[in-house]
């Protein structure tokens, strides 16, 4: 195990420890600033968002769905979840299996 691969799972750690605490906080703004600081760790440090964290957040605007007012639809017959953006209004496709 190298020093590199260490950084990654600090990283890691860090991105679901804000996500935490994006999701507990009532402030808006706080919250937006976690998905902030979350994705940029990640940029930085090359590490993939777990994909339960980045299908709850906007990627145009770092703001979480749960608090932007957002809309879901459901597409079942393309197999995807349709999430509208309360904020800024850009639509987010959600794909699963099955
Ligand atoms: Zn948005």
């Amino acid at each position: 195990m190298g020093k590199k691969e260490d950084i990654g799972r600090i990283a890691e750690q860090r991105i679901v420890a804000l996500y935490g605490q994006a999701k507990k906080t009532t402030d808006g703004e706080l919250s937006h600033a976690y998905i902030s600081l979350l994705r940029n760790i990640s940029k930085h440090n090359r590490k993939r968002i777990p994909p339960q964290i980045k299908n709850a957040f906007c990627k145009s605007c770092d703001r979480m769905f749960s608090k932007s007012g957002s809309s879901t639809r459901l597409s079942s017959s393309r197999g995807y979840l349709s999430v509208k953006c309360g904020y800024c209004g850009k639509e987010r496709h959600i794909f699963y299996k099955g």
